[in-house]
């Protein structure tokens, strides 16, 4: 990749694309270019819905190589629903087309005079523009379906729906998977919302033309895949219980340990939780002529995505993640799993991170607005969302706006962002991570689940304080290296287990840009990258006391365990000394 493309969408006479050398962000991918270029360019006062922002759109390191699976997609802009910077991947197609284009990022900035709707077309002859009010509050398939007609069934799409228009502060950025279905998205901190606000409804990456990047070292390349991929394979959670039953193999796990939210995170079990569990989930899509094994992008070997069909065997929706089970399902008392992929179908075509709206469904019913369990009432205020109503304009802003609206001090939230599928009481070291995160409640920040109830690179008592923060610490320094490779972050179970697998994921970077890194310069790397988020944040006037969970947690036991979050904030303002 040898390219930065920069989009001015309130250029005179029209949006106008230039390019430019990669100069100073050489060597950077994925998030850590995000967030480079948004500390950079972007001021962290300003707001973010203005023509101040930047979205920036960049793939990753490895991204439209051959290794797998490296084809995420990362956007990062100052976040409308945070207040700070905010980085947010997907799968699907459009990362691999970018990078296979040349693209180290694409940065949209400015905004366009009047209310026309822009797509923006990318493709190996250059950057084409056009107008199309046709598309006007269509959610993410019937915009898709359109776009078909027009440009064929070879392309990537990435998308807005209704909440992008809207500029709500839910919304997310669609991309199509491999079945052209807007089925991955950039879900968190209304990402959609600043494309929304650039008036850009759809963008088209064309890779017609193109061919995989090509490492400067392609037999030492060759040879990290193939140990990157044996040691994928060898893993039981990359090899076998991801493939199996999906992300959603973990709802019986976390409900067994007592951490599984339940009715806006009352107590840590749910009755109905075998119902919408992985296992009920994978045998009810294979009964139906579904897939419970399915890659989200092309060449990904772990496929733990899937495909859900309704009774008929008719497609509703990609097989619905954990945390979109949970937050439809347990956090709200459903225990259906075909209220849930319709709940899930619904987020995907509206343009919504699918935890943000069950979250705020939770706290609704937490007000008395429909009572926990009330399925028909969850999907009409859903659907509310999608009609653009006052109250659906409520819930697409978040768990934190539905909660001031109405009312509830239990607000599960940080930095305003929902918490997603693991209460903190009872995993005390995802605590850690949602309060201390630079993107606000996120478990994709620094995943403890893994090593506190996994058993994944080691064990660390959930229910202790002891050596949380340490372990919160590695984890998101890790992390925020791993999402700057473009790889998907379900890699880190066998790079965490397995010291092999770790040196392959070094030797595939190595081997790519001819390099000599080390396990140390990956680190750097990731604490360069949490420095900067931090230093942005810190200027758009965050503090210490926005480094802390909601009171209720520490006041509040959890059933079945009868535990508070007992990490102390002295301990928590440590995480970031290293
Ligand atoms: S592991 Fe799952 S989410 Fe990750 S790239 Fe593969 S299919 Fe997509």
């Amino acid at each position: 990749m040898d390219k930065v493309l920069r989009i001015d969408m309130g250029a005179a006479g029209g949006p106008k694309a230039t390019l430019e050398p990669v100069g100073e962000y050489a060597g950077l991918g994925g998030r850590g270019l995000t967030s480079f270029i948004v500390a950079k360019e972007v001021d962290p006062l300003c707001h973010p819905l203005s023509a101040a922002n930047k979205l920036v759109i960049a793939p990753g390191l490895l991204t439209g190589s051959s290794a797998s699976p490296s084809g995420r997609l990362s956007v990062g802009c100052k976040s409308p629903l945070t207040g700070g910077i905010k980085e947010s991947n997907a799968g699907g197609q459009a990362a691999q087309a970018l990078a296979r284009l040349g693209y180290l990022a694409v940065i949209i900035e400015g905004q366009p005079a009047g209310d026309d709707l822009w797509k923006i077309t990318i493709d190996a002859k250059g950057v084409g523009f056009s107008v199309d009010n046709s598309l006007r509050m269509l959610g993410n398939y019937d915009t898709v379906e359109k776009l078909r007609k027009v440009h064929g069934d070879k392309v990537a799409y990435m998308t807005i729906g209704q909440a992008g228009e809207l500029k709500l502060g839910a919304a997310s950025i669609a991309c199509t998977d491999r079945e052209l279905r807007p089925t991955r998205h950039c879900g968190r901190g209304g990402v959609g919302a600043v494309m929304g606000s650039k008036k850009v409804k759809a963008i088209i990456v064309d890779e017609a033309g193109t061919t995989l990047r090509g490492p400067r070292d392609p037999v030492k390349f060759k040879a990290a895949v193939k140990t990157f991929n044996e040691g994928l394979q060898k893993h039981a959670v990359t090899g076998q219980g991801l493939p199996a039953f999906g992300t959603n193999v973990l709802t019986n796990v976390l409900n067994e340990a007592g951490a599984y939210p339940t009715f806006n995170f009352r107590q840590g079990r749910f009755e109905g939780a075998s119902k919408i569990s992985g296992e009920a989930q994978a045998e009810l899509e294979t009964s139906r002529g579904g897939l419970a094994t399915h890659a989200c992008h092309r060449g990904c070997i772990i496929q733990c995505s899937g495909i859900f069909n309704d009774a008929d065997g008719k497609y509703v929706t990609k097989q619905p993640e954990y945390e979109t089970v949970w937050s439809h399902g347990g956090n709200c008392g459903i225990a259906d799993l075909d209220v849930i992929a319709k709940l899930d179908r619904m987020d995907d075509d509206f343009g919504v991170d699918t935890i943000e709206l069950g979250v705020a469904i939770g706290v609704a019913m937490e007000a008395g607005v429909i009572p926990f369990g009330d399925a028909a009432g969850a999907l009409r205020l859903l659907g509310e969302v999608g009609a653009g109503t006052p109250l659906g304009r409520v819930l697409g802003s978040g768990a934190g706006v539905t909660g001031k609206v109405f009312g509830v001090e239990r607000v599960p939230v940080v930095k305003n962002q929902a918490m997603p599928a693991y209460d903190p009481r009872g995993v005390q070291g995802i605590g850690v991570t949602y309060a201390t995160s630079t993107q606000g409640a996120d478990h994709t920040a620094g995943y403890a689940i893994a090593t506190n109830i996994l058993k994944v690179g080691g064990f660390v008592d959930p229910l202790q304080t002891e050596g949380q923060v340490e372990l919160s610490r590695n984890l998101q320094i890790a992390t925020a290296a791993v999402d700057s490779t473009g790889m998907c972050l379900f890699i880190a179970f066998a790079v965490l287990d397995q010291p092999e697998t770790f040196q392959a994921l070094v030797d595939l970077l190595n081997a790519f840009y001819g390099l000599s890194l080390t396990g140390d310069d990956v680190a750097a790397l990731g604490k360069k990258i949490l420095s900067t988020e931090r230093a942005f944040n810190a200027r758009a006037g965050f503090t210490a006391a926005d480094d802390r969970l909601p009171r209720f947690f520490e006041q509040e036991k959890l059933a079945p365990h009868e535990v508070t979050f007992k990490v102390t904030g002295e301990a928590l303002d440590q995480l970031f000394n290293w």
